[in-house]
């Protein structure tokens, strides 16, 4: 048995991706989605465990609070200290991983074909999804990344988390003119279905353009879109990526991302 953890639980898409990720692979498995109350966090591990699920998702708000709740930790997990993975393994050991960065590498390169070396990279967001993505960015060798926050002191923090040259952090006020070759939208305004207020001097002819967010438009993209952006992509394709690294943690087989991204596609259009 697995399931995802999260408050709020009811948009989550996992349900229904590891259920065809089990059918591609003919793994038997159940995976539900359950809502966390707030402060409830460790008391629902140790209860899912004496239940004997074999392993779980971490979402929005506890996967920093997870981190401090598993007995093993991924180096990734270790460096971006959150976990959005957790495998039971004897009991009372938890495995801890982070699958978001390397969930959003593979859909850059595998399915939109691009490289980050050398680039320049824009992310606009500072939050749970950011601190989970940057030590997979930083191993692409990109130019530089600029880290764009409301609250820039979030954004300072991360960048003194990884402590890389290449990062640098502000707010969201862009004096200066320049354009990026990459922009990770990352805020939750998505979710709202809002958009921040962003100068469109940030993009160049060939930017990309991707919301971190899952549904099919999202007002970022849509914007981008406005202004001539003629490559952009929303994040289901990083949602399956990251399911698919978990699935493999959790079972040592890889399903066929290609075929449930099609299927969710059309199913959410
Ligand atoms: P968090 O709540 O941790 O962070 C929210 C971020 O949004 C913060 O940087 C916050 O800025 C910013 N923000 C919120 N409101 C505003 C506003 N009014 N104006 C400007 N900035 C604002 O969220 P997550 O990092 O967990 O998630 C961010 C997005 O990434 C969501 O859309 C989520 O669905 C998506 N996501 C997608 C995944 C995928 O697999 N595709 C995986 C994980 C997340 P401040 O610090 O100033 O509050």
């Amino acid at each position: 048995m697995y399931a995802v953890l999260g408050n709020p639980i009811h948009h989550s898409l996992s349900p229904l991706i590891h259920r065809l990720f089990a059918e591609d692979t003919h793994e038997s498995l159940v995976y539900t989605a359950i809502l966390v109350p707030l402060n409830k966090l460790e008391m629902m591990l140790d209860k899912l465990e004496q239940e004997n699920y074999q392993g779980l998702n971490i979402t929005h708000p506890f996967k920093l609070e997870a981190f401090h709740l598993v007995h093993e930790k991924s180096i990734l997990a270790n460096k971006t200290q959150a976990i959005n993975t957790i495998r039971f393994n004897k009991k009372g050991h938890r495995f801890g991983d982070n699958t978001d960065g390397i969930g959003l590498i593979r859909d850059l390169k595998l399915n939109h074909h691009i490289s980050l070396i050398n680039k320049k990279i824009l992310i606009l967001g500072a939050g749970g999804a950011v601190r989970g993505i940057i030590p997979s960015l930083l191993l692409e060798k990109p130019g530089n990344i600029t880290i764009a926050n409301r609250t820039e002191a979030k954004a300072i923090e991360l960048m003194n988390l990884f402590a890389d040259p290449t990062l640098t952090a502000t707010n969201l006020n862009f004096h200066e003119t320049i354009s990026f070759d990459l922009i990770l939208h990352a805020t939750s305004l998505s979710l709202h279905n809002e958009s921040i207020s962003l100068p469109s001097h940030i993009l160049h002819e060939t930017t990309f353009c991707y919301d971190l967010a899952y549904q099919k438009e999202t007002p970022f993209l849509l914007w981008a879109k406005k202004i001539g952006c003629k490559n952009y992509a929303n994040g289901l394709g990083m949602l399956i990526e990251q399911a698919a690294e978990s699935f493999f943690i959790w079972r040592g087989v890889r399903p066929n991302t290609e075929m449930v991204r099609d299927k969710l596609n059309s199913e959410l259009s």
